[in-house]
Parts: C-alpha cells; structure tokens; sequence
C-alpha cells in the first residue's frame, strides 16, 4: 500500500497541478503533454454500471462520467479515471464486448463503442490505486499554492483512511 501511495504521488507530482485551477483544466494540459485529446463526457450511465468509465481508442481516451450525480462528485470521478489512464490500468483482464459497453452506455455513438479496444475489467489492487491517485490529486488542487508546504504525515494517512470509498464500483444492491 505505502508502494502504491508513493508511485501515485510521483504521477501526481510530474502533473505540476498548481497550474491548473481544477480536474477539467488539468485534463487539458495532460492531453497535450501526451498529444492525445481527452474527451470528457457527462453520460447517463446505466445504473448497474459504474460511475466513471475510461476508454482508450486508436488516437483518443475518453472519460465518461455519470451526469446525474454533484459536480464535486463528478470531478472525483474523472480523476479517478485519469489515474486509471496514467497507470496504464487494464492490461490483465478481459476487454469489455461491444454488447455490455452500449447497455452502460446507450447514449455512446456505436462507432466509438466499435473502436474499443482497451478497456478492461480492472483488478482490486487497480481500483485501489485509482483512488489514491485521485484522492492525492484533489488534495493537491484544492491546496492554496501559497500554502503548499510537501507532505505532511497526515496527508498519507487520511488517503489510505477513504479509501474503502471506491468510487468506480457503486454500492452492491442490497435487493439483489
Ligand atoms: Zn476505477
């Protein structure tokens, strides 16, 4: 775990989050750094499904996030998929098929879902890491510049403390 918190804080550190006021701003910069759009989407996502998807095409990552859930959430969402992108998430497991992805997403254009190649299920240890990432990352652009003072011991501590909120995964359905 404390592996796993230390490699999200040197992508997070490479970011230079300072220069961007939120997740939105940031993706942007990201995008060019990698010279690979990323396109941001409010979807209705299925119920079922999870809250944030990341879709890796040819030339383009998506990062799909549910519409009807807080804005604040929704920025939690789509760092969390960001990090799930700058792992390299989804190498192990099976890919999505184009039938499940169009029932998570009905309002997704069929030629994109056709080009989906690289999402996968991901691994406990993935979603994980996801979230601390995102938790770092949050941190770290909600912290007055002026104030930034490295890290103090708390900072690791309250991380790993929320990470039993997964943020890709709803809570299971207790009528089921
Ligand atoms: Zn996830």
């Amino acid at each position: 775990m404390r592996r796993t918190y230390r490699r999200c804080e040197a992508l997070v550190d490479d970011l230079d989050v300072s220069a961007s006021s939120d997740v939105r701003g940031l993706c942007r910069r990201v995008a060019e750094q990698r010279g690979r759009p990323i396109h941001l989407e409010a979807v209705p996502l299925s119920p079922e499904g999870p809250y944030g998807l990341w879709i890796s095409t040819a030339r383009t990552d998506y990062i799909f996030f549910e519409e009807r859930t807080s804005p604040f959430h929704q920025e939690h969402i789509i760092a969390h998929e960001l990090g799930h992108m700058l792992c390299r998430h989804g190498h192990a497991a099976a890919p999505w098929d184009a039938d499940s992805l169009h029932t998570m997403l009905p309002a997704l254009d069929p030629g994109v879902v056709g080009q989906v190649l690289h999402r996968r299920h991901y691994a406990d240890a993935e979603e994980q890491e996801a979230e601390i990432f995102a938790s770092l990352l949050l941190q770290r652009l909600s912290r007055p510049v002026s104030g930034s003072v490295g890290n103090a011991p708390s900072e690791a501590a309250e991380v790993l403390e929320r990470l039993d909120r997964s943020l890709c995964r709803r809570p299971a359905d207790p009528t089921s």
